[in-house]
């Protein structure tokens, strides 16, 4: 009964066993409501209660798209699950049955297999607070388990929502469900496990022996969802990949200066429109993940010359010519080498999401 985390435990604890970092003591804590009520692209009302923002939220199958532009390999590498900040690790002396890394960022946040493998377990019914008995003994909230073989399984937890089905066939880095807080939680974050022949094992020590670091690929910008926020009056290379992106979705009328004006704020608005989101002009996280778009070898056109412009944002060096031939696909497997990511050279949300 190692494993078990008790009732309250993973709520106390969360905030007491972090001993190294206490700027982030209160980030699990607090981040929830101040996160969700401050994400302009999440399309709920600000005075909702926490828990009818948890239905709202779910509702609107927050991160769900992303999974169709999802980074994947059939390598069976192991890949770094999300993004955000590690706010506890794996048993430490205050809280020695915590049997999990906990990685922090805003609900809705990505959350990505750590291997190829058979999804072995859901559950979907969970909600904030609850206590009931979850996927796997001690554990509560809603979940994913994804057998590897090998003897290894991997746990997500206190997630919103499932991106994938019982009994599916996932590839390393595919998507499978969104950041929550569900369960005995207090605020949004991945319980993450490793499990080898049944008993779970230090996640952080097994990945980094796989050379991923958890939690660390990418720091957290404030913005939520490990996506920077762009709007009104910014400037630059990533105002280029968004104008870029747009003109890929069709706004062909749309010029590619890097200057977030009134011009490029009325067509994300009409973009947000066309997707059923907020049309608010403002591209945060959700807006993002349906901007994005798959690049891969013999790819041109806008979503390359973006890909191109993105690379370059990170020293690539490219001829931003819209054509995405070897020498970009050379660059982005350098880029998601220095990222942790899988390194296949194909622009999926994944290294996107490293990207902006
Ligand atoms: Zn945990």
């Amino acid at each position: 009964m190692d494993t078990t985390v008790l009732p309250e435990q993973e709520a106390a604890a969360n905030l007491m066993s972090i001993q190294s970092a206490p700027a982030t003591r209160t980030y699990a804590h607090e981040r929830g409501l101040s996160t969700m009520t401050q994400e302009p692209d999440t399309p709920v009302n600000r005075s909702l209660s926490r828990r009818s923002l948890f239905v709202a939220a779910a509702a609107v199958g927050v991160g769900a798209a992303v999974g169709t532009v999802g980074t994947a390999s059939a390598s069976g590498a192991w890949s770094n699950p999300t993004y955000g900040t590690i706010t506890s690790g794996f048993k430490p002396p205050s809280r020695p049955t915590h049997s999990g890394t906990d990685v922090a960022n805003s609900q809705g946040t990505a959350i990505w297999t750590a291997k190829g493998g058979k999804v072995v377990g859901v559950r979907t019914n969970s909600y904030p607070g609850d206590t009931r008995p979850g996927l796997l003994p001690g554990r509560t909230g809603n979940a994913v388990l994804v057998d590897h073989g090998g003897g290894y399984r991997t746990y997500y937890g206190h997630i919103l929502s499932a991106g994938v089905t019982n009994g599916q066939t996932v590839t390393s880095g595919q998507y499978i469900a969104a950041m929550g807080t569900t369960g005995n939680s207090t605020g949004p974050h991945l319980h993450f496990e490793v499990l080898r022949n049944g008993t779970p094992i230090n996640p952080y020590t097994h990945m980094a022996n796989q050379g991923v670091t958890l939690g660390s690929s990418r720091p957290i910008s404030g913005t939520g969802g490990g996506w920077t926020t762009f709007k009104k009056g910014n400037t630059g290379a990533r105002v280029r990949v968004i104008q870029y992106l747009l003109k890929a979705h069709g706004n062909s009328s749309l010029v590619v200066d890097g200057d977030f004006g009134t011009v490029t704020h009325n067509a994300v608005r009409s973009f947000q429109t066309s997707k059923g989101l907020v049309a608010d002009g403002v591209v945060g996280p959700i807006s993002w993940a349906r901007l994005v778009l798959d690049v891969k070898s013999g790819a041109s056109g806008n979503k390359a010359l973006a890909a191109q412009t993105a690379l370059n944002h990170h020293g690539a060096g490219l001829l931003v010519d819209g054509d995405f031939g070897s020498v970009s696909v050379k660059a982005a497997k350098a880029f998601q080498k220095k990222k942790y990511l899988v390194q296949d050279g194909h622009i999926g949300v994944l290294t996107w999401q490293a990207f902006i």
